[in-house]
């Protein structure tokens, strides 16, 4: 049993003022593993106070420096790979093969990055007409995180809050909070100076407030629910700080006519299926030609009854279970109602996989003659379940991918180079992956409509931990 007793503020690990508690639950198993101490109120209140303490004189330390400490960290983090894949596996659920890239070792690189890009905050642009443009940190920062990749959003808010001489507090997902225990474990051990960096877990419900309404906060950045995200917003505006959300999506990917749409389908079956589909960026509204829709429909049957659902801890796993039993009844209720809104169930269901007799497992599931208008073509299923949608011709392929509330990612595949642009420019998403590339932690990365209005990673993650100022020199 893992047992957190204090969280970490101005430097220290201290109690928590009250004596709350959480359990944390293992998805494959339905067994407790872990116990975190939740923050109260009052805490949040102190974690700030430091963190506004500690923000001039962070903020005048040499960038080099400020990298200097990003780089250790990445090199503490890195030393701890293993366990960081490990906890993050039992608390979410993600087979531990797939942990270690994607939840440990990618967001390490994009750590590494925000260490380069210190430096830049240093530049001083002179300008035509007699004035001077600067670039300063903002202040003192709050982040909110969700639970399906929680190392990950940690490190797009704190790395560039980091490398713009910003300080912070954070408060994890109540379900997944291990892996920012270790990040302060290792702020510590780096000797990143107090107060820099505080560590609030808790419930959003409970200190949800006082981090995002907080006067002395002048950022808060938040990722999850767009309905959450709302909220947030609502009680941060009487401060007017900078609100930062990234959101919830749905959306889409067109295979074009001239596509080889096996190979298409193929990539976009397993990409939606990653973290057992529980990703804001998913693909899961997948837009066929007539002509083509029911190849489409056949291989993406094949794919999904290919891929091996089970142990997390087996090499051999690609779906372990979904984070909480919750979050599997929420996602069975969405295939009940996609079977009573008429849409063809392909392959999956609401059953457990086969051989599998407890945890928080869903099928990979496979929805064809979808309309768009269905609730499962129009709401975030946060699951393992993908819609096949035919369409006619390219306009209104691209109508009915852009007829949708979010705008967070999206994709085409499409031979030609020009067929690739053109649909690309016309998509309102704040990303399109063409014909299948890796995630980019060096391009920006956000949401239009209602899936966000920040852009995190690589250089436009940090402007927005930026202020801009001009100074005007007179004769
Ligand atoms: P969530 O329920 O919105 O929770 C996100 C965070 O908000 C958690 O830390 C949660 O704390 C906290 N929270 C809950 N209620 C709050 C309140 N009233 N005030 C302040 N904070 C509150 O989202 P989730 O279920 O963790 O994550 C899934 C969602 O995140 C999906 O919609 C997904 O698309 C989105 N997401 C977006 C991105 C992106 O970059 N755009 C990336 C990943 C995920 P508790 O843990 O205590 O509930
Ligand atoms: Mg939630």
């Amino acid at each position: 049993m893992i047992e957190h007793k204090q969280i970490y503020i101005d430097g220290q690990w201290v109690d928590a003022s009250g004596d709350g508690i959480t359990h944390l639950v293992n998805p494959a198993n339905e067994e407790v593993f872990a116990t975190v101490p939740m923050s109260t109120p009052d805490d949040v209140d102190k974690a700030i106070r430091a963190a506004r303490k500690a923000f001039i004189p962070w903020s005048q330390t040499p960038s080099a420096e400020r990298k200097a400490y990003i780089d250790a960290i990445c090199a503490k983090l890195t030393e701890r790979k293993d366990e960081l894949a490990s906890l993050i596996s039992q608390e979410m659920g993600i087979p531990v093969h797939f942990a270690l890239g994607i939840q440990v070792m990618g967001p390490i690189s994009g750590l590494s990055i925000f260490g380069d890009l210190a430096a830049t905050m240093d530049e001083t642009r002179e300008h035509d007409g007699g004035y001077i443009t600067v670039k300063e940190p903002i202040g003192v920062c709050s982040f909110i995180t969700p639970w399906n990749f929680p190392l990950f959003q940690v490190v797009a808010k704190v790395g560039p809050a980091l490398a713009a001489g910003c300080t912070c507090i954070l408060k994890p997902s109540e379900q997944t909070p291990l892996s920012t225990f270790i990040f302060a474990e290792v702020c510590a051990e780096v000797g990143l100076p107090a107060g820099v960096f505080n560590l609030v877990p808790g419930k959003g419900s409970v200190i949800g407030d006082v981090i995002s309404s907080h006067p002395e906060v002048d950022l808060v950045s938040f990722t999850g629910s767009t309905e959450v995200g709302v909220d947030i917003a609502k009680s941060a505006a009487g401060t007017v700080k900078r609100v930062c959300q990234e959101l919830g999506g749905k959306s889409p990917f067109i295979i074009a006519e001239d596509a080889p749409v096996a190979k298409a389908v193929k990539y976009v079956v397993k990409d939606s299926m990653f973290n057992s589909g529980q990703m804001c960026v998913q693909l899961s509204r997948i837009l066929v030609h007539e002509s083509q829709y029911e190849e489409a429909v056949e291989v993406a049957k094949t794919v999904a009854e290919s891929l091996a659902v089970g142990d997390p801890n087996d090499k051999g796993t690609f779906l372990g279970p979904l984070s909480s039993m919750q979050a599997r009844n929420s996602v069975v209720r969405f295939i009940e109602k996609g079977v009573a809104e008429g849409a063809r169930l392909v392959t999956g269901g609401t059953e457990l996989p086969e051989g599998v007799e407890k945890g928080a497992y869903v099928r990979p599931t496979i929805f064809a003659d979808v309309n768009n208008d269905m609730s499962i073509a129009r709401e975030e299923i946060f699951g393992p379940v993908l819609c096949f949608i035919p369409y006619k011709d390219e306009a209104e392929a691209i109508a009915i991918a852009n007829d949708t509330d979010f705008g967070l990612s999206s994709g085409v595949w499409a031979e030609n180079k020009d067929t690739q642009m053109r649909i690309a420019r016309q998509l309102r998403a704040g990303q399109v992956k063409v014909n299948g590339p890796a995630f980019s932690f060096a391009a920006p990365f956000g949401g239009y409509k209602m899936s966000g209005n920040g852009r995190e990673w690589g250089a436009s993650g940090l402007t927005e931990y930026t202020e801009e100022k001009a100074i005007l020199v007179g004769g």
